[in-house]
């Protein structure tokens, strides 16, 4: 199944998409249904899904074209930071050290994973524009990732455990001020500028990706490939990041957690090359599907 965010005739709704058709909570599952993604993970953190094809096979649920509708993030406004993966591909790792963006005192290739945090107010929607903020970045670079998305309150838990407490997977856009990044020291000011967190264009529930493991992952700049690899490729898997990081922090339905990017950002391009006004980036993970984004 596949759940959205979306606009409709003034208003903002969620539910889900089904054959290019939208359907809201509130009209699928009537009085108390949710008003948001988030509520619904909440609501539904330890209750089966409802069966939403028998609900409207059933009943006459209004279906409202996808012309109609304008995305917002799956969840616009995800309740703290996104969790960051930083050097989770080997080749973004090297090209990462090698233009300077992280340290290059230690190994490459990390040990453990490098946990950072991604301030988001509001993240942006497919086909959203975003703001270059030219008053204070020139480099303005893309990162496309994995992100995956919490169903369940977890601590402590072994890898084992852990495709238990997914909901679901999405795109993010780890839209960064490579510029921003190094002069602060850290990654946290140039990566949570307003806007530099597309999300989307839905969430897709696991039972529909069995192998997250193995999903091709690709960023296309004004329809150029620059980044293309598979989750295969990741040098933490998804078990093992969401493992360790509920070792110290509790994770909650609709936590999410961007799983890092590939080699190919523009920014380790020779000459290097960041985003300019109109550029269009879209971002591609097999099975679930395309977020694009322009800049202005
Ligand atoms: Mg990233």
């Amino acid at each position: 199944m596949r759940f959205a965010t979306y606009k409709y005739d003034g208003r903002t709704y969620a539910g889900v998409t089904i054959d290019h058709r939208y359907y809201s909570f509130g009209d699928l599952l009537g009085d108390g249904a949710p008003e948001t993604v988030l509520d619904f993970l909440q609501q539904y953190e330890n209750k089966p899904l409802p069966d939403f094809l028998s609900i409207i096979s059933g009943k006459c649920v209004p279906a409202i074209p996808e012309e109609a509708v304008k995305l917002c993030a799956p969840i616009p406004d995800p309740f703290r930071s996104v969790f960051c993966v930083g050097k989770n591909y080997a080749d973004h790792a090297q090209e990462a050290v090698r233009t300077g963006l992280v340290a290059s005192k230690g190994p490459v290739i990390p040990e453990i994973p490098l946990f950072f945090a991604k301030y988001v107010s509001v993240a942006t929607g497919d086909q959203d524009v975003i703001s270059l903020h030219s008053h204070i970045t020139k480099k303005v670079d893309y990162e496309v990732e994995l992100g995956v998305v919490i169903g369940k309150t977890i601590k402590c838990v072994k890898p084992e455990q852990v495709p238990d407490a997914v909901f679901g997977y999405t795109i993010v856009n780890d839209v960064t001020a490579r510029d921003a990044q190094t002069a602060y020291g850290q990654f946290f000011f140039g990566k949570s500028f307003d806007g530099f967190c597309p999300m989307g264009p839905v969430i897709v529930t696991k039972d529909e990706l069995p192998s997250p493991g193995n999903l091709n992952v690709s960023c296309r700049v004004n329809g150029e490939t620059r980044q293309f690899s598979n989750t295969s490729r990741l040098v933490f898997d998804i078990p093992r990041l969401v493992s360790e990081l509920s070792q110290g922090i509790t994770l909650c339905p609709g936590d999410i957690i961007a799983t890092g990017t590939p080699g190919g950002i523009g920014h380790a391009m020779d000459p290097p090359v960041y985003f300019k006004k109109g550029d269009k980036v879209e971002c591609e993970v097999e099975g679930i599907g395309v977020l694009t984004n322009t800049f202005e």
